[in-house]
């Protein structure tokens, strides 16, 4: 679809519909929306909590310990909520005690 844009959800400006990175702000997925962590359905920013599966979307940022949306950005200090296990390497959003895919512990908390 040539010339169909949307607005990038990070900062507004229209960017192709399937850009990967937004031109403007350089972050990724800029067409994409959010998604709840846990159950995968649309979310949006500003919501307490997923309509569908109740999750709280609200986290502490593991980098600068302040409370933020649960989205793919700290909003206080911008960096990504996304950690790596550190045993199979799966993304994802730093929450709980286990690895969503191994179920290693994660010992001391993520890091990101
Ligand atoms: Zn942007
Ligand atoms: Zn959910
Ligand atoms: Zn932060
Ligand atoms: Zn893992």
């Amino acid at each position: 679809m040539v010339g169909y844009k949307k607005p990038c959800r990070h900062c507004g400006e229209l960017v192709e519909n399937d850009a990967n990175t937004c031109p403007w702000c350089g972050k990724p997925s800029p067409t994409d929306s959010l998604r709840c962590p846990k159950c995968r359905s649309p979310i949006q920013t500003g919501q307490r909590a997923c309509a569908h599966c109740g999750l709280e979307l609200k986290m502490d940022c593991p980098r600068c310990g302040k409370a933020t949306f649960l989205g793919d950005f700290c909003e206080s200090c911008g960096a990504r909520l996304m950690a790596k296990c550190p045993k199979c390497g799966a993304e994802q959003v730093p929450l709980g005690e286990r690895c969503a895919s191994c179920d290693k512990k994660i010992k001391g908390g993520w890091k990101i």
